[in-house]
């Protein structure tokens, strides 16, 4: 059920984009278009097999995280998302419909005959010639109105490239989670919506801590990448291996470092606590807008302030926002718009001076969109005196916050800000997903 309520998100933020981006981002020259119109264009001759082929291999080549086919009353309509955004892509006619999902249920080892019922499996393909690699594609199929709705995320292998510089960490907020990093036991907690990066970060991290000398164990839904020397347990609701099940049974084991993919209920937030307590170094994420926010979160699931205030380390808060295309990259005038937008959530102080913004004009390499990438942007929080205080004495998250920024934190629309200054991204992006 929790990717029908990422759908749900991804139509809000959908409607955002329009709204705030002057570029349509309905239309966009996918990667191995060719190959799919050729598989249509032979009209009633079409080979399924090929079709689906052909789509997935141009999503890989598009650098799409998803593909996305809604059926309609009279087409299908596909969709892929890149760099967090969706595209329209192709139309598919509605008489193939059913022989699609059909493709792609014996793909994914599912009924083919249940047409009623969710299903989510998984499966991997090849994809040949240049840049081709392995994928995995996990796959969630749901009945709607007009038919079955897919949805196919594609977990290519590329946990190997990321270090915490390249996620977009910087000055203060890099050291502070370096810092973090290394302390024998406690929480790292990284927090964001669905598709903020925030598992991304804590496979960064795991990749530091992952030397000879330790022993470390997740448990994760899905798992997402594969790193050698880690065991990885994958929460199974049909075995009734829930986060909190998966969690008891390592800690049996007494791994030195433990990573949860989620603490979603009081149960997981529980055992959570108490392994971080007892000398175990735990890595989590939390579904919450911000860092300090964190803390009433876990107070919501049952935890004792004292508890939270003793075993939290770090808390990372943090969103994706699209990196200016290198290729394209020009100089411009701020707008008075995005100006009076800025002014709305940043100090006046932060505005003052001379400011020149950098956009992408739109190339071959980013496919006209002006973007290639994401840069993460973020706010690091130390649980330090002050803030520990707070928590014992139940602060709310804006309380929290204020002592963080006295204190030295760098928010996140800041960071996101001097990103937009450096000519990484720019004040649409920011905007986009702060209030997504
Ligand atoms: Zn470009």
């Amino acid at each position: 059920m929790a990717l029908v309520k990422e759908k749900k998100q991804e139509k809000d933020s959908e409607k955002l984009t329009e709204k705030k981006s002057d570029k349509p981002v309905a239309k966009l020259a996918v990667q191995g278009e060719e190959k799919v119109r050729a598989e249509l264009a032979k009209g009633s001759k079409v080979s399924i097999i090929s079709l689906v082929d052909a789509m997935i291999e141009s999503a890989f080549k598009s650098r799409a995280s998803d593909i996305h086919m809604d059926p309609e009353e009279s087409r299908v309509r596909v969709r892929f998302r890149i760099d967090g955004v969706m595209h329209e892509t192709y139309e598919l006619p509605k008489g193939i419909q059913s022989e699609i999902s059909t493709r792609i249920k014996v793909l994914s080892g599912l009924r083919t005959d249940e047409h009623q019922a969710a299903q989510d499996g998984r499966f991997r393909i090849s994809i040949k010639g240049d840049g081709g690699a392995f994928v995995d594609i996990r796959v969630s199929i749901v009945p709607t109105y007009y038919g079955e709705n897919v949805v196919m995320r594609l977990l290519a292998e590329q946990a190997g490239v990321f270090n915490l510089e390249g996620l977009g960490f910087v000055g203060k907020d890099l050291e502070k989670v370096k810092r973090a990093v290394t302390k024998p036991y406690g929480m790292i907690l990284a927090t964001g919506p669905t598709g903020s990066g925030k598992t991304t970060t804590l496979y960064t991290i795991l990749k530091i801590l992952n030397t000879p000398e330790v022993s470390i164990v997740t448990v994760e839904d899905p798992v997402e990448y594969a790193i050698s020397g880690i065991d990885q347990i994958q929460v199974n609701p049909r075995t009734n291996l829930t986060f909190a099940k998966g969690l008891r049974a390592i800690l049996r084991q007494d791994p030195n470092i433990i990573m949860v993919g989620e603490i979603r209920d009081e149960e997981t937030a529980g055992i959570a606590v108490n392994a971080a307590l007892t000398g175990h170094l735990l890595l989590s994420t939390l579904h919450t807008n911000d860092a300090p926010t964190a803390f009433p979160r876990l107070i919501d699931m049952k935890v004792e302030p004292f508890l939270i205030a003793s075993t939290v380390n770090v808390v990372i808060g943090q969103r994706l926002v699209r990196r200016i295309c290198l290729h394209c990259k020009v100089e411009k005038q701020p707008s008075e718009g995005e100006l009076k937008s800025l002014s709305e959530i940043l100090p006046p102080e932060a505005l003052k001076g001379k400011m020149v913004f950098y956009v992408g004009k739109g190339c071959k390499a980013c496919d006209e969109s002006g973007y290639l990438g994401r840069v993460g942007i973020h706010e690091v929080m130390e649980v330090e005196d002050e803030i520990r205080d707070g928590i014992m004495h139940r602060a709310n998250a804006d309380e929290i916050r204020t002592i963080a920024v006295k204190n030295g934190m760098t928010t996140m629309i800041q960071d996101g800000f001097s990103k937009v200054l450096e000519g990484l991204t720019t004040v649409e992006e920011i905007l986009r997903v702060i209030h997504e």
